[in-house]
């Protein structure tokens, strides 16, 4: 396949088994012993790394002690679409639950300059028609979004059933009265009959566990709580108190990547740390075209995001209405892959086809930063050497070109990380970096424990606990809902359907769960359970169906999607590995049968 694969691709610089060879070493040097276990947790000395910093201090308010019909854990796009689907449903008793100081989630805390979601704004925003917006541009920044949830709130009258700067301390099913008791840190008690957890998959801000991270003595901040006190400036930049101020930034994934043009403009010194690069790939936001506007019909966004989540989830559509970085590369790398396919009979061989496809792709990337950055062991360092969703691919037009300015420096830790933090900076290669500043944009917690990262404790029938029941990984019927806590659903990355586009996804599980819970009250019942059969077969066939990607994540280099190289408690290896399109069909097919096969109904 090698001899053949190499052949075919023409160019003399493209050779497949040095590529490899290339992504096992690049990997390798990354893989380290402590694996998923390397970061610190922000609790105890770190608790302050997850301070709310956009609420006046010193909230008060009277406890609340009440019965409602449902408690919504979060108050982001999820708990949003949860209460205004439920409230649609005419189940109108709800608190939505939220530690922030308002609607938003995600969008609340990551206020970082430039942070912007690279998802087409026309199908990231939820509820677009029944709203009535119209995004400004195709990628929209963090203070649009964060005004979405907002306007999601008061057109479905959600925050007269929200508790703000609230967080739960325990949930505890009563069998006695039917209902769940949901106790917080504000003293409230309320009993609910359904909870629908919807606190996000990427909630917790984690920390590096770089020796002596505890002993710096200047300024430090995660980017999920950015402290414009101390830069200056808002989202949309002017960080103008930077410009005395040497500072260093940890991280270069995802939101590395959109805060650093920012930094890098104003700081009088920025460098950057990198562990392993991101790939960066064209941008091209613009902004949007009314005329365009005007031929929207009903129905319009739907059919937008079905026709994206088709064609990103290996479907065929006629036409790319969305038309981004994300469409085209999984058309690139199916066009290639299908050229490449002729003659491919077997599915190995098809699948060594677009495995080129992807390695073409990544020289492709690669390229690009010869393109742009000046400096040539600066350009080579900011090369990623994996497999294109090894990681989350990014866009920008800005990142790269930032290295070309005389105040910015990429210190490369050739894999390894950050070596040590003293009082006046940080050491990689023996080298001490004095600065005033550290940012951390490292990431949040994936693949700790469900209760870890919920911060409270979810016990349900004769005792069990829900941290325990999913020690070893989740254990759910399709992902929503599990034996031994009745009427508690879950949405998010879980068992089910991964979509690229996130709030899809949860509109998805939204629908199914607040179907089922108006499915099941016209039946005169109230009590919603997996039966433990029913879930432990769904344990099969999320194993059965996750062989594939397994191998996939086991040759990619660490992160989080691979549990940093623990590939068995990879997040996504949990989903369902038959794809979107596949799960949703079936779904479709499970509730329309009407049997609601592997509950128990009460
Ligand atoms: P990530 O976990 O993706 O990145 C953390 C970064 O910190 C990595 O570059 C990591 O390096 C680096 N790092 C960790 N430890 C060290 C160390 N000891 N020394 C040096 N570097 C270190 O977090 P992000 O916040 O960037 O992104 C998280 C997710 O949030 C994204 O994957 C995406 O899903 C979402 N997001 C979405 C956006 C959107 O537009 N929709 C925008 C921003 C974020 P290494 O890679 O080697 O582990």
């Amino acid at each position: 396949m090698t001899t053949a694969g190499t052949a075919q691709q023409g160019t003399a610089d493209f050779n497949p088994e040095v590529l490899r060879s290339r992504y096992r070493a690049e990997r390798d040097k990354r893989l380290r012993p402590d694996r998923n276990e390397q970061w610190v947790e922000v609790k105890g000395d770190f608790a302050n790394y997850i301070d709310d910093p956009y609420v006046a201090p010193g909230f008060t308010r009277a406890a609340v002690t009440e019965t409602v019909d449902a408690v919504i854990v979060g108050g982001g796009f999820g708990g949003l679409m949860a209460g205004a689907r439920l409230r649609q449903a005419g189940i109108n008793n709800l608190r939505i639950i939220e530690k922030a100081g308002g609607f938003g989630g995600t969008w609340y805390w990551n206020r970082y300059p430039g942070a912007q979601c690279d998802i087409d704004a026309y199908i990231y925003l939820p509820l677009l028609e029944e709203t009535g917006y119209i995004p400004t541009q195709k990628y929209v920044f963090a203070p649009e979004i964060l005004a979405h949830a907002e306007r999601i709130g008061s057109k479905f009258d959600l925050h007269k059933a929200a508790l703000f700067q609230t967080q739960i301390t325990e949930m505890r099913w009563s069998g006695d009265e039917g209902c769940w008791i949901v106790h917080t840190d504000r003293g409230d008690v309320i009993r609910a009959t359904y909870v629908i957890t919807a606190s996000g998959p990427l909630n917790r801000p984690r920390l590096p566990g770089i020796e002596g991270i505890g002993s710096f003595k200047g300024h430090t901040f995660h980017t999920s709580r950015w402290d414009y006190a101390y830069t200056g400036g808002s989202t949309a930049g002017g960080l103008t108190k930077l410009a005395d101020k040497r500072v260093a930034v940890i991280g270069t994934g995802a939101t590395g990547v959109q805060s650093i043009p920012f930094v890098g403009e104003h700081a009088k010194h920025l460098y950057v740390f990198q562990r392993t690069p991101s790939t960066v790939d064209v941008r091209g936001n613009r902004p949007t075209d009314p005329e365009w506007v005007k031929t929207l019909k009903p129905g319009w966004q739907k059919r937008r995001i079905e026709n994206f989540n088709t064609l990103v989830s290996g479907g065929h559509e006629d036409e790319d209405l969305v038309h981004d970085g994300w469409t085209d590369i999984i058309r690139s790398l199916r066009t290639t892959a299908s050229v490449e396919a002729q003659g491919a009979k077997t599915p190995e061989e098809i699948a060594a086809r677009l495995e080129l496809a992807d390695l073409r792709k990544g020289s492709q990337v690669r390229a690009r930063v010869d393109t742009i950055v000046k400096d040539a062991k600066t350009a080579e360092a900011l090369k990623a050497w994996y497999y294109m969703f090894c990681k989350r691919p990014t866009f920008n037009d800005d990142y790269l070109p930032t290295f070309n300015r005389p105040n910015v420096t990429l210190v490369d830790t050739n894999g390894k990380g950050v070596e040590r933090i003293t009082e006046k900076g940080l050491v990689v290669g023996g080298v001490e970096y004095e600065v005033d500043c550290i940012i951390f944009a490292t990431g949040f917690e994936v693949g700790t424990t469900f209760t870890r990262r919920a911060a409270y404790n979810v016990i349900g029938t004769g005792g069990r606990d829900l941290g325990q029941h999913y020690a070893n990984g989740m254990k759910t019927l399709h992902g929503y809902c599990s034996h031994g806590f009745p009427n508690h659903f879950i949405l998010g990355l879980s068992q089910n359907g991964f979509k690229a586009n996130f709030t899809d996804m949860l509109g998805e599980q939204v629908e199914h769960v607040v179907g089922l819970i108006s499915d099941v009250r016209k039946k005169g019942m109230t009590l919603i359970e997996p039966t433990a059969e029913a879930e432990t077969a769904w344990q099969g066939v999320i194993a059965e169906k996750a062989v594939p990607a397994r191998a996939f994540l086991a040759q990619c280099t660490p992160g989080y999607y691979n549990a940093e190289g623990e590939v068995d408690r990879g997040v996504f290896l949990e989903t369902y590995g038959g794809g979107p399109l596949e799960f949703t069909e079936m779904m479709k097919a499970w509730r329309a049968d009407g049997q609601m096969k592997g509950l128990q109904l009460a």
